[in-house]
Order: C-alpha cells, then structure tokens, then sequence
C-alpha cells in the first residue's frame, strides 16, 4: 500500500535516487519514498560497466570521484555488504596531440587536488599492459587509484540501509503525474495512487527528460545506447587488466574475472529509449579491440548487453532545483558516470535537503549553465 504523503519523493531507484535516500536517512530523515516504475537498479545502473576513475575536467567531478573512491574502500565496513571494489587501475592510450593537451590540463588539476594520476611514455604502458600495441601511440595516462565495483551490489545497499533507517522503496511503481500548487510541488500521482508531498527528486536517470515534462520542463539529457561485450574466459592476456581506454576511438576492456568485457563505445547518434542489443556493433567492438590489443582477435565473445547513458551535452552531470518550481530538485544526466558519482551526488543532496548547503562548491553543475549564452 502506498502512503497518502510523504516528507520527500524520490523519482526512480538506479544509482542516484537510492544514494539520495541512504544519504537522506544517514543524516536523520524519515519519511522517504522512492517510487521505482520497475525495480531497484534496473535502469542504467544494472547495464554499467561499474568504472571508477578520476579522470575528470572539473573541480567539484575530480572531488566526486575521489569522495567516491574513498566510499568504495569503506564500503563494506560502512554498507554491510560487499561491492567487489579493485582498484586495478585505469589506462588511457593517447594517439593525437590534442588529446595530450587536454589530459596534461587535466592531470594538473588532478593532481593539485590529491590524485594520483600520470602522464607515462608508450613503453610504460606497455609494461603494464605487455599485449597493449603502443607503436602510434605518443603517451599515456595511468591512473592507479581508479578500478571497479558492482553497480549492483551497490544500489542494493543503498537501499537496504536506507529501508533500515525508515525509508520506502516501492517497486512497479511509476510515476505518472507531478502536480504543482501555486508554483509549488503538491503530490505526485501513480496508478496507485496519489501522494501528497512538498519536495520531489527527479532521479529517472535516461527517463528524467519524461519526468520533466510533466511539469513542462525542458531538460537537455538525451538517451545514447551503449554495448557492453564479455567474451569466454581469456587467459592469452595477463590479467588483471586494468580498464584501457583507446582515447582516439572511445574502445575500454578491463579483465572480468579470466574473461574480458569491453565496450566500442558510443556508436552512431540515437535519442531513443530502446536498449536491446544490436548485434551489428560487434564487428566495430572487435574491430577498435583488435587495433589496440592484437590478441584479442582470438577471444570469444560470449554474451552482451546495453543500456542507455543519460547524456548531457557538456557531459557533465546536473545538481540543481527545477527554475519556476519549487520543491522539485534535479538528480539528472550523470552521462557515462553516475554510478562512480552517485556516493558523493546523493550526499551532496542530502545535505542540501536537511540543511540548505552543500560541503562542495555545485555550480558547475548548475541546470542554468545551458541557457547562458557562452
Ligand atoms: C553500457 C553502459 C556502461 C556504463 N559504464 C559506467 C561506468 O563504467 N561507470 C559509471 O559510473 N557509470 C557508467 N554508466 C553510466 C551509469 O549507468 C549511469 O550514469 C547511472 O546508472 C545513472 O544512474 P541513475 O540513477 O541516474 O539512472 P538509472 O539507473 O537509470 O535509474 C533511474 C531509475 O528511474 C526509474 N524511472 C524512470 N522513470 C520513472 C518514473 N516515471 N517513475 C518511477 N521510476 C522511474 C527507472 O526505471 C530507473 O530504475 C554506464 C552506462 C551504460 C549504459
């Protein structure tokens, strides 16, 4: 039975919405409810690579991704359950200059912020990844901090320890309709019914743009699908291999256990929700897979998957309040990133909701950076 109010209401249970509720309950706040059209982690969340680094150009995504980082290690102790969290680093290969130029500004900022993270010369690489093809390539960047863990063995901990702490996860559950009083939040409406609240998160990852609709709100996140292929075990290459990313074709592998997952990246333009498999991008994974690790020409791929990417287009996540509504705040377009980002997303909007500020410096995450002209 779905209650007739509630204090918040959080719109979707991927990544983000259920580290807002657990950040929520952690400082204090009772009477949350997530409303899940489907169930918990069966967004984005459940299709992502589970990537974790601190390759990132902004300040506040650099902090993100380290509070991340350091989340991950305490994971366990914290949330009760493991995440399967490796931290076996991540490699970007660089083959043109310009590339050389933006990661050399952005390993500057990286560092002066505490990461460790290195700008290393093609045969570097090489010794940490012997199978890796380096003879046009003109440096790389190491980052051993950065790894992996299971989105979802983490979304589930969310939201077991924020239903510990008094919140309501309810599964099947969409959200059909927001209504405004004034220019106020009053309820949201489901086919089961209607609750009554005055503060609503729109956390719907790829589906934020519907949900923004309902109250004529435009958001920028468009849909991209993204393939996922994991081949047989695979012992012809040393494992672990770190995550290696061909920074000229957007093609990343890293070890899954013996076997290889990897990813072509994004491949053509899409702004559609479908998310199956097109088993045509195989040829172009396997193609871009090859280029940078020869032997991967012997691997079988096994199975595979894709998923939606909340994209937006500066890539760079929005944290924000809705212009011209009060009370419905914004947890949307964390792009290719919003799992690794979500420790520090969801406690940066805890904080904001409990007490009205946040420990991070947000406006570069700001919905308004969009309409300003330049
Ligand atoms: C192939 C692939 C690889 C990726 N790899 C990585 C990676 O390595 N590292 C990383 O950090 N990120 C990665 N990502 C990105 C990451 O998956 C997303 O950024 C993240 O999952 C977004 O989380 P979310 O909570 O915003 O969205 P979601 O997980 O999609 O959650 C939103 C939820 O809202 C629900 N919902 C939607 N509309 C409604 C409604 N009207 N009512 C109720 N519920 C609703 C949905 O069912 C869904 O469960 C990858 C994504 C893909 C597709």
């Amino acid at each position: 039975m779905l209650p007739k109010t509630a204090d918040i209401v959080i719109i979707g249970a991927g990544a983000l919405g259920s580290s807002i509720a657990y950040h929520l309950t952690k400082r204090g706040a009772r009477d949350i409810l997530v409303l899940e059209r489907e169930s918990i982690g069966s967004g984005s969340t459940s299709k992502a690579a589970g990537g974790i680094r601190v390759q990132f150009a902004t300040r506040v995504e650099i902090e993100f991704s380290l509070r991340g980082i350091a989340f991950f290690k305490r994971f366990e102790e914290e949330m009760g359950a493991p995440c399967d969290f490796r931290q076996e680093g991540y490699l970007f290969v660089l083959t043109r200059e310009r590339d050389l130029e933006r990661f050399r500004k952005n390993v500057a900022l990286q560092q002066s912020l505490g990461a460790d993270v290195r700008i290393i010369a093609p045969d570097d690489a090489r010794a940490i990844v012997p199978a890796l093809r380096v003879d046009d390539a003109i440096a790389a960047v190491w980052g051993p901090m950065d790894g992996y863990a299971s989105p979802n063995d983490v979304v589930q901990a969310y939201a077991a320890q924020a239903r510990a702490r008094g919140a309501r996860f309810v599964e099947g559950t969409p959200v059909t309709g927001i209504e405004v009083a004034g220019e106020r939040v009053a309820a949201v409406q489901t086919p089961a019914g209607r609750i009554e609240t005055r503060l609503v998160v729109n956390a719907a990852g790829p589906q934020a743009p519907l949900v923004g609709k309902m109250v004529g709100l435009e958001l920028p996140v468009d849909p991209r699908r993204r393939h996922i292929f994991v081949t047989d075990a695979f012992t012809e290459i040393q494992h672990p291999l770190p995550l290696v990313t061909d920074t000229a074709t957007g093609f990343y592998c890293r070890s899954e256990q013996q076997a290889i997952l990897m990813s072509p990246g994004d491949i053509g333009a899409q702004t559609e929700y479908a998310a199956s498999v097109d088993w045509s991008v195989l040829e172009q994974a396997v193609e871009k897979a090859v280029r940078r690790i020869p032997a991967l020409e012997r691997a079988r791929v096994r199975h595979a998957w894709a998923g939606l990417r909340p994209l937006t287009p500066d890539g760079r996540g929005i944290l924000d309040w809705a212009p011209g509504i009060e009370g419905l705040y914004l947890a949307v377009g964390f792009c290719g990133h919003g799992f690794q980002h979500s420790p520090a997303a969801g406690e940066m909007v805890a904080e904001l909701l409990t007490t009205g500020a946040t420990s991070l410096d947000l406006s570069d995450l700001r919905l308004g950076r969009f309409s300003r002209a330049g």
